[in-house]
């Protein structure tokens, strides 16, 4: 007796760390291949899958810069590593036999397709998993921007942020035991408290265009088919 899904459409971000797995660089293919399993379970399932993948497990523009690079030059370097992640999951995903398209933001058109807001509701409508690529393509942005932006181009019904804590605090869980986890937030209080849930350019168009978010832990195996059926984990931030 499968419970049924919550959610038609949905937006997952995943960090760049989120990749790296123990190491504290590049990709593990024993992680990414988890997290594609799970991936691949929501859209056989019937849940129609956007992934925006980070790339902090590679370059950020941020950190360049203060090694010394001129920022837009790190940002698009930044956002180069995000189109070797998501050919990396693109990757775990076909192995597994689901069928993935890396849509990117700047034009690679050797490696991927450029991102095309009809086509890519096509091929979420017809079941592919649509990992998109080079955050909003521009510097100065974050992927949980592009991922905000992307969840409201493409109609989802649910923006998912996958971290490795189980939702959001009122203090920083691993050095205060009195933290306290939210089960529900308000946009506004967000913003208003500084909670690190997303950065605020993202928060902010959750809440102007009203896409419910939920930030959850993935390193528990199954809680995105949970989520997908309606049970409560981490921390849901509505209007
Ligand atoms: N980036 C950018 N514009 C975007 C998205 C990303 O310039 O729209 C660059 C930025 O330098 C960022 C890097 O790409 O630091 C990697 O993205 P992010 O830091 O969001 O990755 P995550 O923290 O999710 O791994």
């Amino acid at each position: 007796n499968v419970p049924a899904l919550k959610y038609r459409r949905i937006l997952l971000k995943l960090s760049g760390e989120a990749l790296m797995g123990k190491a504290d660089y590049g990709i593990d293919p024993e992680v990414i291949g988890r997290l594609a399993r799970e991936i691949l379970e929501a859209s056989r399932a019937g849940v129609q899958v956007g992934v925006v993948i980070g790339g902090g497990n590679i370059f950020r523009g941020a950190g360049l810069q203060a090694a010394g690079m001129d920022r837009v030059t790190g940002d698009h370097m930044g956002m180069l590593a995000t189109v070797m992640n998501a050919l990396a999951m693109q990757d775990a995903l076909e192995q597994l036999g689901a069928f993935a398209r890396v849509m990117s933001a700047l034009k690679i058109n050797e490696v991927c397709e450029d991102f095309i807001r009809r086509r890519a509701i096509r091929h979420l409508e017809k079941g592919r998993i649509v990992i998109f690529a080079a955050g909003t393509g521009n510097p100065f942005f974050t992927t949980d921007s592009a991922a905000a932006l992307r969840a409201i181009e493409v109609g989802a019904d649910l923006l998912l942020k996958a971290t490795k804590v189980d939702g959001v605090y009122d203090a920083d869980p691993k050095k205060n035991t009195d933290a306290k986890r939210f089960e529900r937030l308000g946009y506004a209080e967000v913003i208003a408290r500084n909670l690190q849930v997303m950065d605020t350019a993202a928060i902010a168009l959750c809440r102007d265009y009203n896409i419910p978010l939920r930030i959850y832990d993935m390193t528990e195996p199954g809680n995105l088919m949970r989520i997908l059926q309606g049970e409560p984990i981490g921390t849901l931030v509505h209007s």
